[in-house]
């Protein structure tokens, strides 16, 4: 830090407070975690000087031996840890992985078949009239993704993302009175709209999602199906998610992020069969910019880690926390949408405190409680303030704080709504007695000093 430092003190500040930051409160958001010291240490090397487009052997620069090696080492070890027959660990991030999907998909499912009618080799062959009418066709999908107020993420086809204008987007959601996937109606919309991929995963979704049901519904109108395991990638490696809920064993093409509940570096990856492979592989430079190497090292640690029985334990811990977050909550009378959680994250609906979203997440970070602001179904209150709180165990259980503990938080988060007032004709602005707030602090940094 001191070689930062004497460049940028500025710079060096922020890291050690960011360090301060992270250990010092209760970090609940659903999406982040705590690397190891080998993926942090794994990252920051001389890889990030070299270019490396192309895929592993197949590279459009010279002396790219060595990123060779570290891309296989992280293929191996993601393919093995998943059970995929094919991984592309380039993407760096989940939105990318996403992007890289959609894009292999249309290659695979509307550019091809074109190409191959026409006995045309590559789209650089197509007259300026076949060309038009393929873009024509690209443009012109459907994806059925789920909505961003039931869960979805939004690269899931909302309509201000980039993939709502890719595609014709329509979204299946939750049945109001369970909170949960109706299936039945998902397979009525699948029908009538007969979309050419179906998106499955979420960011906010607190239940198991059956993808055999999903794929089957995919098969029967000729779709694509996807999953964007984001979230649960960690729970799916930890084989907590197995038979009807692995993404891997149902979907034709599996994408996700590598810093969530994975506990890898910031990055994404995607997975497929042989179908789809030789699309995916020509995600760069097609979809993504070069291949970051030192990330693509931190992800072949990751996964190696991945691959040790201890994650499989640190998998089913993260959900026992959650129910036990969620339990906590519950008993102390906090509504939650679905009434509960089988995964990581548990969603609590903070209308019945008089908030909104954005007041709650402001007045727990005041308190020492780091969470974030979600959409509900349905939400009145939109994807800006919303009504929501999500809540998340993949950190705190890589501390390694446990039922107890989870059970101390869900009061004090019970302790700091319940004391919280909206500030009139306001809907970010809020009252809480900074004295209790302060307490409340404290008692969070005593419950995580015996895991530093
Ligand atoms: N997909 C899902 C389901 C997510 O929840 C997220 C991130 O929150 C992403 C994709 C995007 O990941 P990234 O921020 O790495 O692009």
């Amino acid at each position: 830090l001191d070689v930062v430092r004497g460049v940028e003190p500025r710079i060096a500040d922020a890291i050690t407070k960011e360090l301060a930051d992270q250990r010092e409160s209760l970090k609940l958001i659903a999406s982040e975690n705590y690397a190891s010291p080998a993926v942090l240490l794994a990252m920051g090397n001389w890889f990030s000087d070299k270019y490396a487009e192309g895929t592993i052997g197949r590279r459009f620069y010279a002396g790219c031996q060595n990123v060779d090696t570290v891309e296989a080492v992280a293929v191996e070890h993601a393919t093995a840890l998943f059970g995929a027959p094919y991984a592309y660990v380039q993407p760096h991030s989940g939105i990318d992985a996403n992007l890289v999907a959609y894009w292999a998909v249309l290659a695979d499912r509307v550019e091809a078949p074109r190409l191959k009618k026409l006995e045309k080799r590559q789209v650089n062959d197509l007259t300026d009239a076949e060309w038009a009418e393929l873009r024509a066709a690209f443009g012109n999908q459907r994806m059925l993704g789920m909505s961003l107020d039931a869960g979805g993420h939004l690269t899931h086809g909302f309509r201000p993302n980039i993939s709502g204008k890719m595609f014709d987007q329509r979204s299946y959601g939750v049945d109001p009175a369970t909170g949960q996937i109706d299936y039945a109606a998902l397979r009525e919309t699948a029908r009538e709209f007969r979309p050419l991929l179906i998106v499955g995963g979420y960011s906010a979704y607190p239940r198991k999602v059956n993808f055999r049901i999903m794929r089957e519904i995919a098969d029967e109108v000729g779709a694509t199906f996807m999953v964007d395991m984001a979230h649960f990638a960690g729970l799916v490696a930890g084989k907590v998610f197995t038979g009807d809920f692995d993404p891997i064993a149902n979907a034709h093409i599996v994408t996700t992020t590598t810093h969530k509940s994975l506990r890898g570096p910031r990055g994404g990856a995607v997975f497929c069969g042989p179908e789809l492979s030789d699309q995916v592989d020509r995600g760069c430079p097609m979809v993504l910019g070069g291949p970051l190497g030192h990330v693509m090292a931190a992800k072949a640690i990751a996964f190696a880690e991945a691959r040790r029985p201890e994650f499989a334990q640190y998998a089913q811990a993260i959900v026992a926390n959650s129910r036990a977050l969620a339990e906590g909550l519950s008993r102390r009378g906090v509504k939650l949408v679905s009434g509960g959680t089988d995964n990581h994250l548990a969603l609590l609906d903070v209308h019945p405190f008089g908030l909104t979203g954005r007041q709650a997440e402001q007045a727990l970070l005041s308190s020492g409680i780091v969470t974030n602001r979600n959409a509900v179904p349905s939400d009145p209150n939109g994807a800006w303030y919303t009504s929501g709180i999500r809540v998340g165990t993949p950190a705190l259980t890589t501390r390694g704080l446990g039922v107890a503990e989870m059970d101390q938080i869900a009061e004090l988060i019970h302790t700091v709504l319940g004391a919280t007032t909206p500030a009139a004709g306001s809907k970010a602005k809020y009252q809480l007695d900074p004295a209790l707030a302060d307490r409340v602090s404290k008692q969070a940094s005593e419950l995580l000093a015996p895991y530093p």
